[in-house]
């Protein structure tokens, strides 16, 4: 008996972390709420706004925290909003279909080319859950609503070392999907921004921060930047090593000045000083 409490609390204390990952909705926030169910698994797609329709920014990963709060803590200052995907804090997708278990990563499925083979990287395939996933895309995307917003502003964190801004370098993984390349070695190499617009690209260039520029005929991974791309959306990923959160918001204004300065026409306020 004693062991079985003592399992109960456990998982109390889980349920408390899980949700403590979040950071703690403050004074005047408002929040709503989507939902998506994939399979026996269930995705809250919440958003949190405060005082201003942009910035508006969106996390696809759930594992990746740091920039939920380097945009809680610009959003407090600033204003706007921030589209949050939770699942569990997992990185992958991953749910149960007709008593068998498929696993994707969330940013492969806002292509129709994209979605197969980000399956097939976990295991199986299945033309019911390619459908489900592309709704799945197409609800995360409604929801944030690119067409009113006029960009798309994702938020990633990543870990030490592996992936970074030299993955882009020639010889290196990533070399095809890039266009440009700007690196300012005095930054950690993890901490980035990648866009697809030339003249995003440059303007932070002159800032002097790591920032690539996506290739037009980039492999289509059926992430969101080639779906932003092929739709001439502007989009900017602003991605940090996991903990990093001062450069991330440091980047987060950066980008936003970025908008705000290419893109007059769009009404977003530049951040305070
Ligand atoms: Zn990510």
């Amino acid at each position: 008996m004693v062991i079985r409490s003592l399992i109960i609390v456990a998982a109390l204390c889980m349920n408390t972390i899980v949700k403590a990952q979040h950071p703690p909705v403050f004074e005047g926030m408002e929040t709503d709420t989507s939902y998506i169910v994939l399979g026996d698994l269930e995705m809250n797609l919440v958003k949190y706004g405060y005082g201003a329709v942009h910035p508006s920014f969106l996390t696809i990963h759930d594992d990746e925290d740091t920039g939920v709060k380097a945009a809680f803590k610009y959003i407090a200052e600033n204003g706007g909003s921030i589209v949050d995907s939770q699942y569990g804090g997992t990185r992958n997708f991953k749910f149960i279909h007709q008593e068998v278990t498929y696993q994707t990563d969330p940013n492969s499925i806002y292509t129709k080319t994209g979605i197969r083979p980000g399956l097939e990287k976990f295991g199986r395939a299945h033309e019911d859950v390619i459908t489900e996933l592309e709704n799945a895309g197409k609800i995360i995307l409604n929801y944030y609503n690119p067409l009113k917003t006029g960009y798309i502003f994702t938020l990633h964190n990543n870990g030490d070392s592996g992936f970074g801004i030299s993955s882009y370098l020639k010889g290196y993984d990533l070399e095809t999907a890039a266009d440009s390349l700007y690196i300012n070695f005095q930054m950690d190499n993890d901490d980035m921004v990648l866009v697809t617009e030339p003249v995003l690209f440059s303007w932070l260039k002159k800032e002097n921060v790591n920032v690539v520029l996506q290739a037009k005929n980039a492999p289509d991974d059926g992430s969101l930047s080639i779906y932003a791309m092929h739709h001439h959306i502007p989009y900017i990923n602003v991605e940090v090593q996991h903990g990093h959160i001062d450069e991330h918001l440091r980047l987060i204004r950066l980008g936003t000045r970025a908008l705000a300065e290419l893109y007059p026409s769009l009404g977003i306020k530049k951040p305070a000083e």
